[in-house]
């Protein structure tokens, strides 16, 4: 079947010509589906393709949430592609944010084609947190997704004068597969930072070009470019989101205990500290007591290589084979 064909069996109704924009922007977690994203946009013949990836721990030291090896990851992918990336982050990232107390907001940093940008001082209102974000597909309270994701890539775009006057195309990679509010997420629509009828002009559309794929088709993609899968997958999780995400599995919670029992300590106390746990009724103590660590835990160089803050495998491989993870447990943000 030739790739035009093929691409548009695969593609809803409202497939907006990618040749109508100036750039196409993709949010890139290093994780299969916007990966696929990306392959997609290759694909397709998106114009001007640029990563970005939003750190969840920030880049001011605090490592608590994610692989320390996804941002090395992102970058390794970004430059077999040979395509350019950007980081964004809110200061302090995700732990600064969870500690607030009677603080402001950071400040968001987010890197430019020639150098690094922030949003000056703090901002909003006085608050505080003091515990973890809940495990609600509500984002009011869910604020990790709203506050380190969401936010930090609107305000990268609004902040920079080269998205006025011109049409941006957002790809990300959110399935309905996933869950039923995904389910319900148009594939195409205006993003939330579109003022195209404003005085900036800034047209900005978002898509979501597999939100209609299975798994099955995600990984087809991905083994047609012989990508190395984020270390994550290799050892056995089935999506890839932050290290400690709060919709982690028992198993998960099983595995982070084995194999990095300082960083699973480090969530725990916290728990104890706030005196309320992530999920409702049970304390990461006791989810990983229930759960039972992926087989792949066992392997040294594979809990090595995803620990590592330097991606240390090739990025295109000769021989492609599903890792272990591929259908696995896909508990994430829903
Ligand atoms: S992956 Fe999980 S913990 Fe990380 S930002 Fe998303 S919902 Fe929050």
């Amino acid at each position: 079947m030739n790739t035009q064909l093929e691409l548009a069996l695969n593609e809803p109704a409202a497939l907006p010509p990618p040749e109508a924009y100036d750039r196409t922007v993709i949010a890139f977690s290093g994780g299969k589906d916007s990966l696929a994203c990306v392959l997609w946009a290759i694909k397709a013949g998106c114009p001007n393709i640029e990563l970005w990836h939003h750190d969840i721990d920030g880049r001011e030291g605090s490592n608590l949430m994610d692989w320390p090896v996804t941002r090395s990851y992102c970058k390794a992918v970004a430059d077999a592609l040979e395509l350019p990336i950007y980081f964004s982050w809110l200061e302090g990232g995700f732990e600064r944010e969870m500690l607030r107390e009677e603080q402001r907001k950071a400040p968001t940093w987010f890197e430019i084609p020639d150098g690094l940008q922030s949003t000056g001082g703090q901002s909003g209102k006085l608050g505080t947190r003091r515990k973890f974000p809940q495990v609600s597909g509500n984002l009011a309270v869910r604020w990790c997704s709203a506050y380190l994701k969401i936010d930090v890539c609107a305000i990268a775009i609004t902040n920079q004068e080269r998205f006025n006057h011109s049409k941006t195309l957002i790809l990300s990679g959110e399935r309905a597969e996933e869950s039923p509010q995904r389910a319900k997420y148009e594939a195409f629509e205006p993003d939330r930072t579109d003022n195209r009828d404003g005085r900036s002009r800034r047209y900005v559309d978002r898509y979501r070009p597999i939100h209609h794929w299975c798994t099955a088709e995600v990984w087809s993609l991905i083994e047609e470019f012989c990508i190395n899968p984020h270390p994550a997958y290799q050892l056995g999780w089935g999506r890839l989101s932050c290290m400690s995400c709060i919709f982690g599995s028992a198993n998960q919670w099983a595995s982070i205990r084995k194999i990095a029992p300082a960083h699973f300590e480090r969530i725990a106390q916290y728990e104890e500290r706030f005196n309320t746990t992530i999920q409702r009724t049970m304390s990461v103590r006791q989810l990983a007591e229930r759960g039972t660590p992926y087989p792949e835990a066992n392997n040294p160089e594979l809990v090595a290589l995803a620990l590592n803050d330097k991606y240390e495998q090739p990025v295109i491989v000769s021989e492609w084979k599903p890792p272990a993870g591929a259908y696995g447990e896909s508990n994430g943000p829903n």
